[in-house]
């Protein structure tokens, strides 16, 4: 399948929907750039950790954001598909999602101006090529003219042992029930947020991926960008 240069293919959805796999394995296939905008997040959510910093504290976080020298290589052969760094150190699966980062990274998304200075690197990022990335608000603001918008939900429980998997894998150990707990914490606070709220773009496709696999996810938005193209 051959991709024009202005392909953009947002994908938001729930905490654990399967974003991240999804995104990453369709950029593969269409060979394309990938970026998962939670990494973002998190990434500032481990420097306030760090720094002391109050995750009620907007001022202090953006400055955090811009003095924190965040460097984001797209790396297909990364273990996460891309490598991110803060101040020359490289963060890995499990830093990102610790307990920690993930109990306090909704908090820290919630601040308007921390959200102006994510997407502005996320839009600095797409205007290199043709990209999949994966969000919150990608196809609601980020990149409200991408010819293809996703979004992807699944059961809660479909959604808790999919985590509890990929956690397992990078070595974290959780509770289902606490995870089940701190899932519909995230999606609420997410939800409610006043800006920039986890919402379907009135022009998204809803895939519910509960009872499929990733790759049949892929397989119907490889079909949907085929038809967005003709
Ligand atoms: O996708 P992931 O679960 O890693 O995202 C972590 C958190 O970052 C989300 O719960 C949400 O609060 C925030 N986020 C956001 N907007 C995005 C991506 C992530 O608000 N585009």
């Amino acid at each position: 399948m051959s991709v024009p240069t202005h392909l953009q293919i947002a994908i938001d959805g729930p905490a654990a929907s399967g974003k991240t796999t999804v995104a990453h394995l369709l950029a593969q296939r269409l060979k394309i750039l990938y970026l998962d905008t939670g990494a973002m997040y998190r990434t500032l959510a481990h420097l306030a950790l760090q720094s002391g910093t109050d995750a009620d504290n907007e001022d202090a976080l953006v400055r955090l954001w811009e003095h924190a020298h965040v460097a984001i290589a797209l790396d297909d052969a990364a273990p996460l598909g891309f490598r991110i760094a803060a101040d020359g150190r490289e963060l890995d699966e499990a830093t990102l999602h610790s307990k920690q980062v993930t109990a306090i990274v909704s908090t820290i998304a919630a601040h308007p101006r921390v959200r102006e200075a994510m997407v502005e690197s996320q839009r600095r990022i797409a205007q290199d090529g043709p990209v999949v990335m994966a969000g919150r608000d990608i196809g609601t603001v980020v990149l409200p003219f991408a010819p293809v918008k996703i979004f992807l939900t699944a059961s809660v429980n479909a959604r808790v042992e999919r985590r509890a998997a990929q956690l397992q894998a990078a070595g974290i150990d959780v509770s289902l029930h606490q995870l089940a707990r701190e899932i519909e914490e995230r999606d609420r606070l997410d939800r409610e947020r006043a800006v920039s709220p986890l919402v379907a773009a009135p022009d998204a496709h809803v895939i519910d991926s509960s009872a499929v696999d990733a790759a049949a996810v892929v397989a119907e938005i490889e079909t949907i960008a085929r038809g967005a193209r003709r």
